[in-house]
Formats: C-alpha cells, sequence, structure tokens
C-alpha cells in the first residue's frame, strides 16, 4: 500500500461511505448466522450429497483400535500424518466423508478453482514428495493430486475409511480410549484423536423464500455437478445460468461460465476486491536448481516480508496509537480506491463498473486475485445484477425475484459459502466426566493454543479458533501439524499414555487471546461477512489469536519446552 497522499478529509469521507454501506447490509439481512441454513434436510438433503462418490461400496462396521485417529482426510491430516510416520508411528487412522483425501480440494472442483496462495509456499511438504508445482499458482486438481500423493507417499490409504461420517468422539475412561462413532454404525478405538475437519467444510445456502420451489436444477459450488454441466461446462451452452454470491467461489466460477452459458446472471449483495492475479509457468531452470529444503526457506523469507508489510512501514514513525491508526487506514483506503480505479479501467458500462466498486476496507473481506472475473462483465452474455446490499430474498419455481423482476434460470449455482465451524461438525465430541466440548465452550472458548483443551485428554484440534490467522493455511496447519506430532512422541517416548493440558497452561493461552484482540475497531467496522461473525458481536476469546504468527509458532516450542508443567501426564491406569 502506497503512503497515503490526500488530505485527510478525503479518508474522513471514504469512511463515512464505508460506514454507509455497512450499515445498509446490516439492516437488511437478519442477524449473524441465521440468515444462513447448513442443515441439508427434507427438500434441502439434496445439497449435502456427494456428487463425486460414485457407487459406494457397502462394508460391515468396523471396531478396532488404533493409536490415532483423524477426523477428516485434507491437509490437517496429511501434513501431521506425515510427521507421525517420520517419527515411526504406524497405527494411523483417516476417517474421511469424501471419498478420498483431500478435504477442500475435494469438494471444491468447480470450474476454475485454483488457489490465491503461491504454490510453491501454499502446497506443502514439496521437499518430501521431490514435486515443483507446474505454476505459479495452482489449480484445483493439481492439489487434489498433490493430497493424493502425499496420502500415497505416506500409506495413509492403508487404514482409511471414506464415505464415513463421524457422529461421535466420546473419551471412554475404562479404557482410556477415544470411542469414535460413525454413521456407518463403526465404533473405533483410538488412544489419540485429532480433529482434521477443517474450517469451511461445511456448505451454506442463504435461507431464501420460496428456495424449495425453484423448479430448475441447482447445486452449491463445493457440490459442483458435472453430469448436469458436462466436464467442460458444454452441456450449457443452452442454458441460462443464475449464481449468487461473489465471494472467492464466484469470482472463479463467472469466467468459466460466461464462457460458455448462453446467459449468466450474477445475484450479488457485496462486491468482492478484485485485484492482478501475477501468474506464470514455472521456470525448469529455477526448478532444477532447487536445493533440499529450499520450501522452508523460502516460506521463511515470505513471512519476513509479510511482517515488514506496506501497512506496518506506513504506520511507522507515528508519534501516537492513534496516528498509527489513522495512517495505517490511509494506507488501506488508498489501496482499495486501486481496486475502484482498476475497475472503471476495465469494465466498460459505467454503472456496472460502479456497483462492483467495494465500499470497505481491504482485508474486511477476503480479498480476491483474477484476471477475467472483471472482463466477463464486458460479454453481451453476462449479466450483474446488483441488489445494493440485499441480496436475493425471493425464489419461485423460474428463479430468483429481485424488485419485482423475474429471473428465470435453467440453473442455479449457490455461491454462498461455508459455516465456520468451531470444533467438530456433524460430531458431538464428550470428554472426561461425560463433558461435551460445546457445553464447556458454552462461555467461551478455551483451549491451549487453539489445539488442546483441558478435561479432552489425547484430543488435538486443528484449524480452530485461538489459533493464528495465516493467509496461507497449510503454512499454519503445517505448525500445528509439527507441534502435535512431537507432543504424541513425547507421550509415547515417555511411557506414559495420556496427556491432557493443564487449567493453568489454558487459562494462560484464554489471557493471550483476549490480551491480542482488538486492538482497533477495524473488525467491529466492517461490511458483514464470515470474518466478522456477520457483524455480530463476539466474546474476545472466541476468533484467532492475533499475537502474529511468528509468535504463535514460538509459544508452541515454548510449550513444549515445559511439558511436564504445561500438561498433566500420566501412565495407562490398570
Ligand atoms: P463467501 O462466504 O466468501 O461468499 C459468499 C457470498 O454469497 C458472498 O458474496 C455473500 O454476500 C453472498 N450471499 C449470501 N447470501 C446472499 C443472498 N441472499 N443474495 C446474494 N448474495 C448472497 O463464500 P465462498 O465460497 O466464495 O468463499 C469461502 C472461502 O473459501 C473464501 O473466503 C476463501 O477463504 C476460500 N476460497 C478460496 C479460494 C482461493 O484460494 N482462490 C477460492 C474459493 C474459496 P455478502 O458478502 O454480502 O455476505
Amino acid at each position: 500500500m502506497a503512503r497515503a497522499k490526500h488530505p485527510q478529509q478525503y479518508y474522513d469521507q471514504i469512511k463515512d461511505k464505508f460506514r454507509e454501506e455497512r450499515n445498509l447490509r446490516l439492516g437488511y439481512r437478519p442477524p449473524g448466522t441465521d440468515q444462513f441454513t447448513s442443515e441439508f434436510s427434507g427438500d434441502l438433503a439434496k445439497y449435502a450429497v456427494d456428487p463425486y462418490a460414485k457407487d459406494v461400496p457397502s462394508r460391515e462396521p468396523i471396531s478396532d483400535e488404533v493409536e490415532v485417529l483423524f477426523i477428516g482426510g485434507g491437509f490437517s491430516a496429511l501434513l501431521t500424518s506425515a510427521r507421525l510416520r517420520e517419527r515411526g508411528i504406524e497405527s494411523v487412522r483417516i476417517v474421511e466423508r469424501g471419498s478420498d483425501v483431500g478435504g477442500t480440494w475435494y469438494w471444491n472442483r468447480y470450474p476454475g478453482a485454483a488457489c490465491d496462495v503461491v504454490s510453491y509456499d501454499y502446497l506443502p511438504l514439496l521437499d518430501e514428495l521431490d514435486y515443483v508445482p507446474v505454476n505459479h499458482y495452482s489449480r484445483g486438481p493439481e492439489i487434489f493430486s498433490h493430497c493424493q500423493a502425499i496420502a500415497h507417499k505416506y500409506n495413509l490409504y492403508d487404514l482409511a475409511v471414506f464415505n464415513t461420517t463421524v457422529t461421535e468422539t466420546r473419551w471412554d475412561e475404562s479404557d482410556q480410549l477415544w470411542h469414535v462413532k460413525t454413521d456407518r454404525g463403526d465404533v473405533m478405538r483410538a488412544q489419540f484423536v485429532i480433529c482434521a475437519n477443517g474450517t469451511l467444510a461445511k456448505p451454506k445456502l442463504s435461507a431464501i423464500a420460496g428456495m424449495e420451489s425453484f423448479a430448475g436444477h441447482s447445486f452449491h459450488t463445493s457440490r459442483w455437478d458435472y453430469d448436469y454441466t458436462g466436464q467442460n461446462l458444454e452441456h450449457l451452452k443452452d442454458k441460462v445460468v443464475g449464481i449468487i454470491g461473489t465471494g472467492a467461489s464466484a469470482v472463479q466460477i463467472v469466467p468459466e461460465l460466461a464462457k460458455v452459458a448462453k446467459e449468466v446472471f450474477v445475484f450479488q449483495r457485496t462486491p468482492s476486491s478484485i485485484d492482478v492475479r501475477d501468474d506464470w509457468p514455472t521456470d525448469p531452470n529455477w526448478a532444477r536448481k532447487l536445493e533440499p529444503g529450499w520450501q522452508n526457506k523460502r516460506r521463511s523469507k515470505v513471512l519476513a516480508a509479510v511482517e515488514n508489510s506496506l501497512e506496518k512501514r506506513a504506520a511507522k514513525g507515528a508519534s501516537s496509537p492513534e496516528e498509527k491508526l489513522k495512517k495505517q487506514e490511509n494506507a488501506n483506503i488508498d489501496y482499495m480506491m486501486r481496486i475502484h480505479k482498476r475497475i472503471d479501467e476495465i469494465v466498460d458500462d459505467p454503472a456496472t463498473a460502479d456497483a462492483l466498486k467495494p465500499w470497505y476496507m481491504f482485508m474486511c473481506k477476503r480479498p480476491c486475485f483474477h484476471n477475467e472475473y472483471l472482463p466477463s462483465f464486458n460479454l453481451p452474455n453476462v449479466h450483474l445484477v446488483d441488489t445494493h446490499g440485499q441480496g436475493i430474498t425471493k425464489i419461485n419455481p423460474k428463479g430468483p425475484v429481485f424488485e419485482g423482476k423475474e429471473y428465470g434460470l435453467d440453473l442455479l449455482i449457490y455461491a454462498t459459502g461455508f459455516e465456520v465451524q468451531q470444533t467438530g461438525i456433524y460430531n458431538d465430541i464428550v470428554g472426561v466426566d461425560a463433558v461435551n466440548l460445546q457445553d464447556k465452550y458454552a462461555d467461551g472458548i478455551r483451549t491451549l493454543l487453539g489445539i488442546h483443551t483441558a478435561g479432552f485428554p489425547n484430543l488435538f484440534i486443528m484449524g480452530g479458533y485461538q489459533a493464528s490467522f495465516q493467509f496461507n493455511l497449510t503454512e499454519m496447519l503445517q505448525t500445528q501439524g509439527d507441534h502435535i506430532a512431537a507432543c504424541i512422541d513425547y507421550v509415547f517416548a515417555n511411557g506414559y499414555h495420556t496427556l491432557d493440558v493443564s487449567d493453568a497452561a489454558e487459562e494462560w493461552w484464554v489471557q493471550e487471546v483476549i490480551g491480542h484482540r482488538g486492538k482497533t475497531g477495524r473488525s467491529e467496522e466492517c461490511t458483514p461477512g464470515y470474518y466478522n461473525f456477520e457483524g455480530n458481536e463476539q466474546r474476545r476469546q472466541d476468533g484467532n489469536y492475533n499475537g502474529g504468527f511468528r509468535q504463535y509458532f514460538e509459544h508452541q516450542g515454548l510449550v513444549r519446552e515445559k511439558m511436564q508443567e504445561n500438561f498433566h501426564l500420566a501412565s495407562r491406569k490398570t
């Protein structure tokens, strides 16, 4: 972000407009997550069906015992199992709702799916797999294949159980094991359980009046129906397609629809910020010269660069906290106005260009990067239906209705996002003395590092609240996986059976999280979205640890230096 270069009045006026747009949106929608539904039953049950799991084989219920059981088979499980294998731990099982590993990249197979984090940083274990990604940014299929390659390399398919949803994870004091029940009638026992079910795993739909009555075809972006669209969307040539939502998924999908479909209607409530995507094929000469350990070195450099970001530099030299904040805000506004300028340069129709402009601070919503999204709106078959913050509130048998106009569609795609889960989806987690984790969290989330929670021995949580935020999620997950593998190794190496965080260590971390929250009012001032709990007030401990990713990583190491102080470690009771 460039140094602020306008009189303060200019920035203040833009901030007023941000506030106006935020309040407009809050006024329209039901509060918080009430506006969404992710309980798909009855007429909505079809939105949960896995279109990629063909001919699921029947099998006998499993009743056995493993050392480590992962709930979920995405990157959290893959990264951590790799580390467990490296430490010689053999008995590792993944239980996964989908029919393969991959998590997000299993489910999100929509056309155009790609990752916005540079591939050499995002794709984990590149050194270990001796793999260099094909492009600067990876497409979905390459990432999905990489997940499968990790599972093959570390023999994770051997004990894996697919097409299976964990419904209950209960600590059993009599054998001091977790008893894991599933929707396939299994009762598996495990010494360690790792909740690796992802942060944005459960699709949600905007709860729109009349949605069940829609007579055309419809699905959620994470359940793409290629039987309907054709592998290359060729069946859409004579179809009118609508898409509700303009977040990161829709931004990647719209250009693909635009190339093929007869007509495309994009129903927008809040525009995303769209910046340039600098992509290129990997230079084979560069790839050939990479030395062992290159990815770790690279990640450290990227992290140092982020921590010394332009926003922080803009704040340097400020004399008071207020001045520092103002400088940061002004630099942020300059960036967003550059995003606006780019829209004016690309989009031909001025009214459409104006409607595509995001009026909020950078990072209030997940920023997007795409070179074809904005130009799509210059095509004659693509129509932006801007709902001015209101959103689609009515659907009839023909399609969405807005301001009295009915949009007749053959296909309606819900790009309405995912439930932001805390810990355990579809799954009741019950610890010592039959305490349910959700009940324990009723007065606020309580963990150490977002990973351990007292009264739930040998249970680890990945990607949950009270962990650090990191745009490159796999890097954050890798640190958690390394930490968890080291903890399990410590238990085995020292002849213990259980590890449970002490109340004091847990309380210390809760206070750390609270202490680093809300240094600015930015989140509360943001336009609603899942980053700020849809604009709802939130308890200060029910979010990420905001002390910085490097500090989070250092805290993990410090916690492990004092295992005896931070944890109750015990042998198996006989
Ligand atoms: P999001 O939650 O980001 O977006 C949902 C969209 O639906 C928003 O634009 C929302 O508007 C809109 N919406 C909800 N209800 C209505 C309605 N009634 N009428 C009109 N619009 C409505 O979901 P996504 O699936 O796009 O992305 C989820 C996350 O997944 C991303 O934030 C990102 O973390 C990840 N992702 C990453 C990708 C990448 O690396 N490139 C690609 C795709 C996803 P409003 O903003 O007003 O609420």
